[in-house]
């Protein structure tokens, strides 16, 4: 019953695809053909998704109707009857937007209680961000564009599918540091994954067809090196403007092996007093180091063993300290790009406070936090310290519920949960262009 409810859905979606095959757009083809399957998923965001890409639809087939007109008026053809069924085409496709008000349908999506708004702001924020890196940048980012032209349409629908389910997921406060651990890890994966098919040879995993260093210092160094090559700190500075700095807790490639690491060890040590001091003095030797090797003109191979043993010495650091402490030592006492993120991310309202009025004192979010940002001196002033990466760990253990996210005026359930959208959408965002 829901089938023949759903047909004319299927129906104008396969009459898009076929539109597209004509076009020679086999990556519209493949999106076309596939999205009526997204109607499996049985919850209440997915056909409101289904019924904005529908009317998406109709602006192409109106789109594609004036671009014919236009064409036929200037050669002095007739064009009538083909507005007229275009038109009628447009407007089935539109309509068929409409079966999702049928009750039928709206119980049977509506039957897990969960809500829509959150998953269906992550699917189109996902879509808008990754649209602009498939029309905009050249040659294409995106890793289904680079083997099959218009594929990279596909990927940006199935990653904003993945968006949206993982923000369902990360909803649930207690769920939320599994789910952040599942979905960082994931990001390390097909980042060095990529990174490993391009040694094996296959350089369309490579950015430009060159290797890059996976090391999140050279993000600051290397461009003050090369003096060229500014797209990483560029979007490391909109990332951190925009989400604070939750880099450092899901997006960086390799802070996921730090988080990972530290939970080698149940709870957390107190760090000695000189991990901060310690951690700017790097970042100011890596900057300077980074100059002074420029200024000298020294070989790229000679600066390139630097940056390794660099990055080798950051991975020792965690599999010996982080794993000892149940910190991210890696992360909060050496890497470069931690204080810049910590201190530019003071540029987004986001915060982590502690409610005065419910917090007991008791000291067990102390346990959840792998950043050191969550002593005692910090619960008693009632909010994380600057290394704070608003991860959110600590929401989940808190049994008063005291911990929260600010923004602005915003009340903390809403901070919390627009700071997700944006970060689970920049997460899958990233997961597109993960290449190296
Ligand atoms: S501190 Fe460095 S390695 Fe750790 S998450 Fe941030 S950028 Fe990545
Ligand atoms: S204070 Fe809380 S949100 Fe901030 S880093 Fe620690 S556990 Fe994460």
């Amino acid at each position: 019953m829901n089938f023949l409810i759903l047909l004319p859905v299927i129906i104008s979606s396969l009459i898009l695809g076929a539109h597209f095959f004509r076009a020679a757009d086999y990556g519209l083809v493949l999106l076309c053909t596939t999205a009526p399957f997204m109607l499996l998923i049985r919850r209440a965001w997915v056909p409101r998704a289904m019924q904005i890409l529908l009317l998406l639809g109709a602006a192409v087939w109106i789109s594609t109707l004036t671009t014919i007109a236009k064409m036929r008026l200037m050669i002095g053809e007739s064009w009538l009857r083909m507005a007229i069924i275009l038109g009628a085409v447009a407007l089935f496709t539109a309509g068929s937007a409409l079966m999702f008000e049928n009750k039928r349908l709206h119980q049977w999506y509506r039957q897990i209680a969960l809500p829509i708004i959150p998953s269906l702001s992550a699917f189109f924020l996902t879509i808008v961000i990754l649209s602009i890196v498939q029309i905009v940048v050249h040659p294409p980012m995106l890793l289904f564009e680079r083997f099959i032209p218009g594929a990279g349409w596909f990927e940006i629908f199935l990653l904003a599918l993945y968006a949206g389910w993982v923000t369902e997921k990360m909803l649930d406060i207690k769920e939320s540091p599994r789910w952040r651990l599942r979905i960082w890890a994931l990001f390390s994966v097909v980042f060095f994954g990529q990174l490993f098919i391009g040694l094996l040879g296959i350089d369309k995993f490579l950015m430009t067809g060159k290797l890059h260093f996976p090391i999140p210092a050279l993000i600051a160094a290397g461009p003050i090196f090369r003096g060229d090559g500014f797209f990483m700190p560029i979007l490391f500075a909109a990332t951190v403007i925009l989400v604070g700095p939750a880099w450092c807790s899901h997006l960086c490639y390799i802070g996921a092996w730090d988080n990972i690491a530290s939970h080698g060890r149940n709870k957390p040590k107190k760090m000695p007093v000189w991990r901060q001091p310690v951690r700017i003095a790097i970042m100011i030797v890596v900057i300077a180091v980074a100059i002074v090797l420029r200024l000298a003109g020294v070989s790229v191979t000679f600066a390139s063993i630097l940056a390794v043993a660099f990055g080798l010495i950051g991975v020792g650091l965690m599999l010996v300290w982080s794993r000892k402490t149940g910190v991210m030592t890696h992360c909060t006492a050496y890497c470069p790009i931690g204080p810049m993120a910590n201190w530019l991310g003071k540029l987004s309202p986001f915060r982590i406070k502690i409610n005065d009025a419910t917090c007991t004192d008791c000291g067990i979010c102390h346990t959840a936090c792998r950043y050191d940002a969550l002593n005692m001196v910090d619960i008693k002033n009632r909010r994380p310290n600057i290394a704070c990466t608003l991860c959110g760990d600590c929401l989940a253990s808190c049994r008063d519920n005291s911990l929260e996210y600010h923004f602005l005026g915003l009340k903390g359930i809403s901070a919390r949960t627009l700071f997700l959208v944006l970060v689970i959408s920049l997460h899958a965002a990233f997961l597109g262009v993960a290449r190296i």
